[in-house]
């Protein structure tokens, strides 16, 4: 399945981001039902998990099977590490054949094999990194894996990359002069203070710095920042979705920007945190993923506590897996509301990207058998048009978060506590 790095690769990295959907359904069912397989008879806590949900793995057919099968959080993970430490179980490989282990806060003990690495390298191709580009990799190259991942990841590109890691910011600017640094990977914040600092320096970016190309992840790309790195300093933004846990990244972007395509070596399932019911397109539920590449970690539906939907719609780069549409904040601040999920984050970017608006608060009430959604709203003056606002904020909320909301209420200033929860949940289940 993995395929040989050629320099003549073109648009795509690989045949697996073109498949037809009859060819991505086949492919993904039959990796699913190896790896299922293999991690049954090698991990054993992978076959207590499946005894214990009653579930022979020869059930575990499609990724809709999946739903038959708890979901494995962080908090598991690391108690199921310390109760059978070093691995908790998942590990499905003699611990001699491991190649790396990455250690992530909690501490959770990750082995990752070499095996692994190419297919990330597709998150890269797509942002454009070829051979003649010179990266600096700013992410940590010591116990997580993203340093050392994504340096190989980019080399399988072609591209020279610089061993830079976190912090030191004056040398980083220093870095990206002399050698003419062409690519940047890391969070946004960080190119930012980057550019600022060199600003401060006195050099004029735009002139002194031949920076074209910026690859971020582990931090959501707001909107605003993409137009300050694009506009103001024409470099090329793209963003993947990763996880350390299961293995890295997840979903990536490509030159259209419309949400980050699924990686083929995952199943990427959006489900219900409460019922662990798969959602369809559109859907806001958590993102749930089963690495099918890799053999050696055991780790089936892991929960990555992160909210999210996809949609199915083409996408005019050619890639025909489905798109994950942006991160919209933590299950742990989303609130059911007629069956959809509001994500507190989400509901506070749209609601505060209205000026006039000081504060706000969604309160979800139980009436007559129904949920009720008001909005309650602090204005920064009186010369409102308050008809306008609420007819605006109202759709503007309907299409982004999907829900509508009953009531748009406007209080006096001080009326919403500083510490208010964004969604107040005051329904009772008598
Ligand atoms: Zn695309």
């Amino acid at each position: 399945m993995a395929m040989m790095f050629h320099d003549k690769r073109g648009e795509y990295f690989d045949e697996l981001e073109t498949m037809s959907p009859e060819a991505r359904e086949k492919f993904a069912n039959q990796q699913l039902q190896r790896t299922v397989g293999y991690a049954y008879r090698n991990a054993p806590s992978v076959k207590e998990m499946f005894d214990r949900a009653g579930v022979n793995p020869s059930q575990i057919k499609t990724a809709k099977d999946l739903e038959k099968l708890p979901i494995i959080r962080k908090n598991d993970l690391i108690e199921l590490q310390r109760k059978n430490p070093p691995y908790g179980g998942f590990l499905a490989i003699p611990p001699e054949d491991i190649d790396r282990i990455f250690i992530s806060p909690g501490l959770i003990y990750e082995p990752i094999q070499h095996a692994g690495i190419k297919w990330f390298a597709k998150a890269f191709w797509a942002a454009g990194f070829r051979k003649g580009d010179v990266v600096v990799n700013t992410f940590t190259y010591h116990m997580s894996p993203a340093g050392i991942l994504f340096h190989e990841a980019l080399r399988d590109c072609g591209a020279t990359v610089v061993v830079m890691g976190t912090g030191n910011t004056d040398i980083q600017i220093q870095t990206m002069r002399d050698l003419k640094v062409t690519g940047f990977v890391g969070t946004p914040t960080f190119l930012l203070t980057i550019i600022k600092r060199a600003e401060e320096l006195k050099h004029d970016f735009r002139r002194d710095f031949v920076l074209k190309r910026a690859w971020f992840t582990g931090e959501m790309l707001t909107a605003s920042t993409r137009k300050t790195i694009e506009e103001d300093y024409r470099i090329a933004t793209s963003q993947a979705y990763a996880v350390t846990e299961p293995g890295g990244a997840i979903a990536y972007e490509c030159r259209y920007k419309s949400g980050m395509h699924f990686m083929d070596e995952y199943i990427v399932e959006i489900v219900d945190p409460e019922t662990g019911k798969q959602l369809g397109p559109g859907e806001v539920g958590e993102i749930v993923v089963t690495p099918i590449h890799n053999k050696n970690w055991g780790l089936i539906r892991f929960g990555t506590g992160d909210m999210s939907s996809y949609t199915t719609e083409p996408c005019p780069c050619g890639r025909t897996g489905n798109r994950l549409l942006g991160i919209v904040g933590r299950s742990s601040d989303a609130v059911k509301v007629r069956g959809m999920f509001v994500v507190a984050r989400q509901a506070e970017q749209v609601v505060l990207g209205f000026e006039p608006v000081a504060k706000f608060q969604l309160v979800v009430r139980r009436a007559e058998q129904r949920d009720e959604l008001t909005l309650r709203l602090e204005l920064k003056g009186v010369s409102v048009d308050r008809k306008k606002l609420a007819d605006d904020l109202g759709e503007k909320f309907q299409s982004l978060c999907r829900v509508k909301i009953d009531k748009i209420e406007f209080v006096e200033k001080g009326t919403i506590p500083e510490n208010a929860k964004k969604i107040a949940d005051e329904r009772s289940w008598k």
